[in-house]
């Protein structure tokens, strides 16, 4: 009887996740809330054999928009700023495994919450999404606050910075590895320190970023273009710099 019960019971549960996910809060966690930790954003130089994507002045020669041409998102002092409705904007170079130093900050905008507030993100292979939200004044789902895998890893605290204030990323990403079948060889990994606070430590990523729906790679070539997002937030973007591994 008891058998009998553990094969329904497997094959109710096979049946559950092979279900097309289609409501986008079925990917949506609430709990448990990552604790609020105090600390500054770490505003370190380009190394010397760094590759600087945006430096002094704000120069986006690096970026190109989705289309290929120049970006032409807002240039304010250092800072690069989200132009609402241009699209996102991604580096002319391809990167692999790369150390990426990003620092951002959110647009002053208490009336919008949640998703809605300062909303951007950091992608690899433009497809793996590291999280830039407002999350210390607003709440949302813990695995798509800011520091978050979106949608698959909430981060181990929450160190965002006050709306309006400077943030910083460092991040190490392994870029996923396929074989010629297009099958996960090695899945990719990475680690964020928020604000010189580590929030992801070596997560193994499970797939292409998804609004609605599990995460599953789709094969893709070893290097990729990092992109920012423009989700209608005016999130500034400066000192920008990558080391290749
Ligand atoms: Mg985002």
């Amino acid at each position: 009887m008891q058998k009998q019960f553990l094969t329904l019971f497997l094959v109710a549960m096979t049946t559950v996740l092979s279900a097309q996910i289609t409501d986008p809060k079925a990917t949506e966690f609430y709990e448990p809330v990552p604790p609020k930790v105090q600390a500054a954003p770490v505003t370190t130089p380009p190394p010397s054999d760094a590759i600087i994507l945006l430096g002094k002045g704000a120069d986006a020669t690096e970026w190109t928009n989705g289309s290929g041409d120049a970006a032409d998102w807002t240039v304010e002092g250092d800072a690069l700023v989200v132009k609402a409705g241009a699209g996102a904007i991604k580096t002319r170079r391809t990167f692999g495994d790369v150390q990426l130093h990003v620092e951002w900050r959110s647009p002053n905008e208490p009336g919008k919450e949640g998703q809605q507030r300062g909303n951007s993100g950091v992608f690899f292979h433009e497809c793996y999404e590291v999280q830039v939200l407002e999350s210390n004044g607003s709440d949302t789902y813990t695995n798509g606050q800011a520091g978050s895998i979106y949608k698959e890893s909430p981060p181990l605290v929450n160190v965002t910075s006050k709306m309006g204030d400077w943030n910083s990323y460092d991040i190490v990403f392994s870029s996923p590895v396929f074989n010629g079948d297009g099958m996960v060889v090695r899945p990719a990994y990475v680690t964020v320190i928020h604000n010189g606070v580590l929030v992801q430590n070596h997560w193994e990523i499970k797939g292409t970023t998804a609004y609605i729906g599990l995460h599953k790679y789709t094969a893709h070539p070893e290097t990729g273009s990092i992109s920012l997002q423009d989700h209608g937030n005016l999130v500034a973007y400066r000192n920008i710099w990558a080391r290749e591994l």
